[in-house]
């Protein structure tokens, strides 16, 4: 049993299993091909990825779980048991799965998998906890839905099993993640790894033709556009009939309201009690996020997990950077779950369901050369001419430069970039064959499109695990964005 402290990140691609390993995980999770909950963002389709993976990580003498906790209809068990024939020959260190049925059916046929108990499974309790571990189950990933009191004691009563807990990232609203609601209004199935995040939609306040006319103007409000809304006359709520007189308010704005709309997890504040509780496992959630939140995320909680890995505090100057840093990346605002109460409506954002953030991700480094220290960016958002950006190694810390002296097609000053940078690129594919030339640019676009920079600092070994953030601009720069992001984030940067 392992009792060592483990950082354990997303991995929704090969790509992102990179990053999240190059900045300190110690472990990551990925989906099994068609058999894990969000199979709809799993790049692991196809099966040499999957082994691709495996091989990757275990090269660095990291760990891997491939999730495959669906819940299964008798007609998915036969091809269910055939994919896990395939994932058990490639030896990942463990499978993560809920379905009682498919885990008694693997522990017959595969003795030798070691099988991870999903959150999914609503592991709210010490008996039921024991009951897994006397069955053979390693690990227990528990519900969020628990306190640190009830952590503790699980793990004071059942002591011979790992605990797993969720630490940082997006909650879904439903209990353990168990939901109807994706599939009732898009018909895909949360339980079948199909969830379409329905519970983040923006939905508008209607009326029926005896309500219409309502509006302070007169007019009906029936229209999508936000630029002329006006506001619904009166107040509204909803009152349940069992519950008479318990009104519960629901208000709308121009883009409508979200009623179930979670703010995030963010666990940082939590790390040493649930250490002390009998947490091993730290675990974070995002597997269809970006590279930038797998490099920063976990280079953020790598930091807090050495700073108390012997028993010690986290020191406030860890703590007030690790929560600047995850700052930077997409977030619907952070609560820290059910750790230390039930946070009510504290926990929802019911203004909106877009993310908030105090950076943007720029680009990423996709190629380097070191003589010239002209980097090839792949670039996210865009950047203008004097932006300032800040660019952060996996190895070599991190160094602001502006945006400046950059090229389309190539850069005057590189001398080489290798085969694979031409393979990557398309212009420069062409640029290879004379095809295209050198352009100056004083900004650069997010979509695909590479530009090439002149470093103003050596990028060390692993220039391309390396990340660019610059700091929100203005509001033409946020696709969606509202005054009050611009003023919440001006406040947060500050
Ligand atoms: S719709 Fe929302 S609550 Fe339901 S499973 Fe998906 S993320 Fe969770």
């Amino acid at each position: 049993m392992n009792t060592e402290l483990e950082l354990l990140m997303p991995g929704g691609s090969l790509e992102k299993i990179k990053y999240a390993i190059a900045y300190g995980a110690d472990a990551v999770y990925a989906g099994v091909p068609r058999y894990s909950l969000r199979a709809r963002e799993n790049e692991f389709f196809d099966i040499d990825l999957v082994k691709e993976a495996i091989d990757f990580v275990h090269a660095r003498g990291k760990k891997i779980y491939l999730t495959a906790n669906i819940y299964a209809h008798n007609n998915k068990i036969n091809s269910f048991m055939d994919a896990m024939k395939e994932m058990v020959d490639l030896k990942p260190d463990a499978f993560i799965m809920t379905d009682p049925g498919l885990i008694a059916l693997t522990k017959d046929k595969f003795p030798e998998a070691v099988i991870h108990l999903s959150t999914q499974a609503n592991n709210t309790n010490w008996a039921q906890v024991k009951f897994w571990k006397d069955y053979g189950i390693e690990r227990a990933i528990l519900a969020r839905e628990l306190r640190i009191e009830e952590i503790k004691e699980i793990h004071e009563k059942v002591p011979g099993i790992e605990l797993e807990a969720f630490v940082h990232g997006s909650i879904c609203m439903a209990y353990s993640g168990r939901c109807l609601l994706s599939n009732y209004l898009s018909y895909r199935d949360a339980n079948q790894g199909t969830c379409s995040h329905t519970c983040r939609w923006g939905f508008k306040v209607q009326a029926n033709d005896a309500a219409r006319g309502k509006r302070a103007d007169g007019q009906t409000q029936f229209d999508d556009v936000a630029t002329d809304y006006i506001p619904l006359d009166g107040d509204f709520y909803l009152e349940e009939k069992e519950r008479p007189g318990e009104m519960m308010p629901i208000d709308e704005d121009e883009y409508g309201t979200y009623i179930m709309n979670s703010k995030d997890l963010c666990g940082i504040d939590y790390m040493t009690q649930l250490r002390d509780a009998g947490i091993i496992s730290f675990k974070v959630e995002g597997r269809n996020k970006t590279e930038y939140y797998a490099s920063i995320v976990a280079r953020a909680y790598r930091r807090g997990l050495d700073a108390i890995a012997n028993g010690q505090e986290l020191p406030d100057e860890i703590r007030d950077w690790m929560l600047a840093e995850v700052a930077t990346t997409a977030n619907r605002g952070f609560i820290p779950g059910f750790y230390p109460r039930n946070a009510k409506a504290a926990a929802q954002e019911l203004e909106r369901s877009h993310a908030i953030q105090t950076h943007l991700y720029a680009a990423r480094v996709v190629a380097y050369d070191k003589n010239s220290q002209v980097a090839c960016l792949d670039v996210k958002n865009r950047m203008d001419e004097g932006d300032e950006l800040t660019v952060i190694t996996c190895d070599q810390g991190e160094f602001t430069q502006p945006f400046t002296n950059a090229y389309y097609g190539g850069h005057p000053e590189a001398i080489k970039f290798s085969e694979e940078t031409f393979d990557l690129d398309p212009v420069n594919r062409a640029k290879k064959f004379n095809e295209v030339k050198i352009e100056a640019t004083s900004h650069a676009h997010g979509g695909g499109k590479y530009v090439y920079m002149k470093m103003q600092r050596d990028m060390g070994a692993n220039p391309t695990m390396s990340v660019l953030r610059m700091i929100y601009k203005d509001a033409q720069t946020l696709k969606k964005n509202r005054p009050e992001m611009i003023a919440e984030r001006d406040a947060a940067v500050v």
